[in-house]
C-alpha cells in the first residue's frame, strides 16, 4: 500500500471540502476500497473518513417513501422492519450479498460504488482498460465466466457486482449528493451508472469529491416483490445472474411491473421494452418467453459466459411465474 494522508470529516460539508483537494477518496466501511488500495489498483493521496458522519439513519419522507442515510450499514438496512415489510426486494437483495460480518461494515453509499469483480481488474499484471485506460481487455478472450452479456463494448465486458443496486434500480431509487460548491443533486438511479463504451474507467456520473448523502425510495410499490440470485456457491459469491422484480396484477392482468437484473451488464440492467411487453397482459408461458426474447435479443457471450444467456432466460421466466402467482418451478 502506498502512503496516504488521512482526514476524518466531522460534517458532510467538511468531507466534500477535504475531498476536493488533490487525488482524494472518501472511505466509509472500507470493505472494497482498502482491498483495492492494498493491491495498488486505487492509490488515493488522501483518504477522507466519512464513517462517523451523522448519515447512518433512515426516515420516512413526506411522500411516504424512505430517505436512507448513505452510511447506514447494509445489515441494518436489510433488517429494518419498514424495509422488510414494504420493500422486501431490497431486504432480500442485501441479505443475498457478502456475509453478515461484511454487511455490518458495508455502507449503503459504498455498496452502490463498489467496483467490478472482474479477475483481470484485480490483477495488475494483466491488461485492463478499466484499471489502465488504453491497455486492452484481457477478459474478452480470457476467463469471463462472471462477466457481462448485455451493454458490453470492445473495451470492457465487466459487470457491476452490487446486489443492492439491482433492487434499488427496480424500486426507482434517487441518489442524493453534496458537491464541493455546496450544492447538491438528486440523480435517478436510471441515470447514475455508465455503460463501458470507450471509457470503462468512468463508472458513474459523480464528480470528483461529490458525496452521496442519502438514497431516497419512492412510496412502496403495490403487488409482489422478489429477489432471486443465481451464483456458484450458496453464499459468499457474487451473482452470475440475479433479478429484482416488483409486479402487480389487476383482474388477471399485469397492471405494473419493474424488473432489474444483476450479473448481466456494467450496471443494474433494466429494459423498458420487456416491461412494456408484459403490461396489460394475462400471464402465460408464451408471454414470459416473449419477454425473455426481448431481454436477450441483443445478448452476446464471450466464451466462458455463454451459459448466462439461457440461464438469464430461465431466471426471468421463473421470476415472472412466481410474481404472477404461478409458483416456482
Ligand atoms: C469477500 C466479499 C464478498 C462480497 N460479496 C458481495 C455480494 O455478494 N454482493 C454485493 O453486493 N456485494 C458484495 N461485496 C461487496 C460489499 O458489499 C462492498 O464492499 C460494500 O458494500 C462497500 O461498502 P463500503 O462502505 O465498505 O465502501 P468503501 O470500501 O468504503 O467504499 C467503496 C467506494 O465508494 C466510495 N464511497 C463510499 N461511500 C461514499 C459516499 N457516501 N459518497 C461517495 N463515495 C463514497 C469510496 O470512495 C470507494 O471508492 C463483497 C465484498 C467482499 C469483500
Ligand atoms: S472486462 Fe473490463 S474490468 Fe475486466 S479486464 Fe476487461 S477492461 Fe478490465
Amino acid at each position: 500500500m502506498k502512503a496516504f494522508d488521512y482526514v476524518r470529516a466531522d460534517s458532510p460539508e467538511a468531507a466534500v471540502s477535504a475531498c476536493g483537494m488533490g487525488e482524494a477518496r472518501f472511505i466509509a466501511g472500507g470493505t472494497n476500497l482498502l482491498d483495492l488500495m492494498k493491491l495498488q489498483i486505487m492509490a488515493p493521496q488522501r483518504l477522507v473518513d466519512i464513517s462517523r458522519l451523522d448519515l447512518a439513519d433512515m426516515k420516512e419522507t413526506e411522500e411516504g417513501g424512505l430517505l436512507i442515510g448513505a452510511l447506514m450499514p447494509n445489515a441494518d438496512l436489510a433488517a429494518h422492519p419498514v424495509v422488510r415489510r414494504h420493500y422486501p426486494v431490497l431486504s432480500r437483495a442485501l441479505l443475498a450479498g457478502a456475509t453478515g460480518q461484511l454487511r455490518n461494515k458495508a455502507s449503503t453509499g459504498g455498496n452502490l460504488l463498489q467496483r467490478t469483480r472482474c479477475y483481470y481488474f484485480y490483477d495488475p499484471g494483466m491488461d485492463c482498460n478499466k484499471r489502465a485506460p488504453g491497455s486492452g481487455c484481457s477478459a474478452r478472450e480470457g476467463f469471463n465466466r462472471n462477466l457481462a452479456i448485455l451493454g458490453t463494448s470492445e473495451h470492457c465486458i465487466a459487470t457491476h457486482p452490487s446486489d443492492m443496486a439491482v433492487a434499488m434500480r427496480a424500486l426507482d431509487a434517487t441518489i442524493v449528493t453534496l458537491r464541493s460548491q455546496g450544492d447538491g443533486r438528486r440523480i435517478p438511479i436510471a441515470d447514475f451508472y455508465c455503460l463501458p463504451g470507450d471509457t470503462p474507467h468512468i463508472e458513474n456520473i459523480l464528480e470528483p469529491g461529490e458525496l452521496i448523502t442519502h438514497i431516497e425510495l419512492p412510496p412502496p410499490p403495490p403487488g409482489q416483490q422478489l429477489y432471486r440470485k443465481v451464483r456458484d456457491r450458496a453464499s459468499y459469491a457474487f451473482a452470475l445472474v440475479s433479478v429484482a422484480g416488483v409486479l402487480d396484477m389487476k383482474e388477471g392482468r399485469i397492471s405494473s411491473v419493474a424488473l432489474a437484473f444483476g450479473g448481466l451488464a456494467h450496471m443494474p440492467w433494466r429494459d423498458p421494452r420487456v416491461e412494456e411487453r408484459l403490461l396489460g397482459q394475462e400471464p402465460s408461458p408464451a408471454l414470459f418467453e416473449a419477454a425473455a426474447d426481448i431481454l436477450l435479443g441483443e445478448a452476446q457471450g464471450y466464451g466462458s459466459n455463454d451459459f448466462k444467456i439461457p440461464l438469464a432466460r430461465r431466471v426471468l421466466v421463473a421470476a415472472l411465474r412466481e410474481l404472477t402467482g404461478g409458483g416456482i418451478q
